[in-house]
């Protein structure tokens, strides 16, 4: 792969794009040429009379002829150039953003845990509006300059090479300033990135946790540490801005002292009778012309650096190993079995999960029980595939988890969980999440079987009615029958279940218990129960403590063994005493 492709994190289209797009905008650059030299023929024609000569009419006029045909030429260059840079490049960034959006997706788990959120949406936001920057405005200018001042350079160096020497003697000094001073302000902008980063992380924490700063009056603090983000954010904006701009600044002097020595060599060539008094002018016009692309080559340079740094970003998170996995891999029966399984969140941390053998039995009801922080939820994702093992295996009718790709692994099972996430769609669109392809007519039988219909037949447009940012009118058991539908919808063979009857008044308690019992018919089903007396009719308990199986077997059993489940029992049904009592 090129190096600039490689550098520019583009796709073989982007790359062929960025080609089209340097080759119009070095074409824009050449075709400024022509007006100019028009222009400069021009004068030279007005300062005849300066040298003996005479002006010739028609000659001014053809010259103004082709200044006007030759204006139009720019402009159609110009034209072309907008096309090739801007369309192109919104098109590449918005590949790039489906392409960072699909990593993402396949990413261990392991890494959300150790990138928070916004580092993540500015990767895919700002990273790429970044590279989007760089691509538009930046890649292309910066060859197409480079080009056309050399070229120019050459041509006027075959006209007077000595004028030609005095004239662009300063511009690798300029460039040497801007490019040699990178190490500096590159660490002023990844530090002032690195700032915005955080300012946006505690303006997020600012709002997500509004309601407990202001239930708890804490926003003093709370402000100061937001105020103080902002504080570091503008602080470092600044330190970014005037470190580059001296150095640019700086740059553009040495660069404009080039007129200077310019007028210099001219009257000295000119008082030694080695050079015409004509040259002698078209060299002082040229020059104050010429330094525009290098300036606007100078200014551009730190701005790439900048940019850079995003473009860096995001190549460090697409090398991030994705979770992949065989794709055609049938699996034909569904029993689940840990052998020896040793997981922790974060490596080198306390385990999670120890030493744990469990079976869990096809087409049976298993049931995770046991206190809160003992592991059970960890072995669902374990099951899915969120994360991988660290020690043992995990397998489904003897397939290895580990060697399955994710999608296809997901494919097997449902989850209904306490927290379910709602699109902004219609009740319909939400329920077909769990099979894209399923008709209208089955979406709605697998509502009705989840008990969906009686809520939503009162809402205004019925299945139609769009539920707004994460349904935040419906209630908690309205929205777990959707959920529930959306699993029966799926058919999978696997149900991974979240029992949160505890916290659903009555009513919803029976509708929802109803709708998991017709979910679960047949399946292969693995339960984190909360209430031990609802798990008493399941195949098999499994008692979890600090991320052991401390004992497994049926309700009876384990109540016979008096042992932690006996234990948990009891207090329950104490407190459920307790609770009727009062
Ligand atoms: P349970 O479902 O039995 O309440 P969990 O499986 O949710 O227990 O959690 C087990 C332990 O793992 C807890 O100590 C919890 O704090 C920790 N834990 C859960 N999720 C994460 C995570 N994403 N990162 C780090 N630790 C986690």
């Amino acid at each position: 792969m090129p190096k600039l492709q490689q550098a520019m994190m583009l796709t073989d289209d982007g790359y062929r794009d960025l080609k089209k797009a340097i080759f119009a905008c070095t074409l824009t650059n050449f075709s400024m040429l022509p007006p100019f030299f028009t222009l400069v023929q021009f004068v030279a024609e007005l300062l005849r009379p300066f040298t003996g000569g005479a002006i010739s009419p028609t000659k001014l006029w053809i010259l103004f002829g082709a200044g006007i045909v030759s204006a139009f030429l720019t402009y159609l260059c110009q034209r072309n150039d907008y096309r090739k840079t801007y369309v192109v490049s919104y098109t590449q960034s918005k590949r790039t953003r489906v392409a960072v959006a699909e990593h993402i997706r396949r990413l261990p788990m392991s890494v959300f845990n150790s990138k928070n959120l916004s580092d993540l949406t500015s990767n895919i936001m700002a990273d790429v509006a970044n590279s989007e920057h760089a691509l538009s405005h930046l890649a292309p200018q910066l060859i197409a300059n480079g080009v056309s001042i050399t070229v120019t350079c050459a041509l006027l160096a075959i006209y007077d090479w000595r004028m030609a020497l005095a004239m662009f003697i300063t511009m690798p000094v300029s460039i040497a300033v801007v490019t040699l001073s990178e190490k500096i302000y590159g660490r002023l902008a990844k530090r002032f990135m690195e700032a915005k980063l955080d300012a946006s992380d505690r303006v997020q924490e600012y709002i997500d946790g509004i309601k407990v700063i202001r239930a708890c009056n804490m926003d003093g603090e709370r402000f100061e540490a937001l105020r103080k983000a902002l504080r570091e954010m503008m602080r470092n904006a600044m330190k970014f801005e005037l470190g580059a701009g001296v150095f640019i600044m700086g740059a553009q002097t040495i660069l404009q002292a080039g007129i200077g020595i310019t007028t210099l060599a001219g009257t000295t060539l000119l008082t030694g009778g080695r050079i015409s008094f004509e040259s002698f002018t078209l060299f002082l016009i040229i020059a104050v012309k010429i330094y525009g692309p290098v300036i606007t080559l100078l200014t551009l340079l730190p701005e790439l650096f900048y940019f850079r740094i995003g473009i860096r970003r995001i190549r460090d998170l697409m090398a991030i190993e994705t979770m992949d996995g065989d794709k055609e891999k049938d699996i034909t029966s569904f029993g689940i079995v840990f052998e020896h399984v040793d997981f922790s969140y974060n490596k080198g941390e306390t385990q999670t999960i120890r030493d744990l053998n469990l079976t869990i039995q096809a087409g049976g009801i298993t049931a995770l029980v046991g206190p809160s922080g003992g592991g059970k939820s960890t072995i669902l994702k374990l099951i899915a595939r969120f994360w991988d093992a660290d020690r043992g295996k995990i397998s489904i009718g003897g397939v290895n988890v580990k060697y399955i790709d994710p999608e296809r692994l997901m494919g097997y099972m449902s989850f209904v969980f306490q927290d379910v996430t709602l699109f902004n769609d219609t009740v319909l669109g939400n329920i077909k999440i769990g099979d894209m392809d399923a008709t209208e007519e089955r979406a709605r039988a697998a509502a009705k079987v989840a008990r969906c219909d009686d809520f939503v037949n009162k809402l205004p447009e019925g299945y139609n009615t769009t539920l707004g940012e994460n349904g935040a009118t419906l209630s908690g058991g309205e929205r777990q029958r959707i959920s529930i539908a959306r699993a029966l919808l799926k058919d999978a063979p696997i149900i991974l279940l979240d029992e949160a009857t505890a916290s659903l008044d009555p009513e919803n308690e029976a509708a929802v218990q109803e709708a998991i019992s017709a979910l679960i018919e047949g399946k292969t089903v693995v339960v984190i129960a909360h209430s031990l007396r609802s798990v008493m009719g399941a195949d098999k308990i499994a008692v979890l403590d600090k991320g052991r199986l401390f004992e497994q077997g049926t309700g009876e059993e384990l109540l016979a063994k008096n042992g932690l489940f006996a234990k948990l029992y009891d207090i329950q049904r104490e407190s459920l005493n307790w609770t009727a009592k009062k």
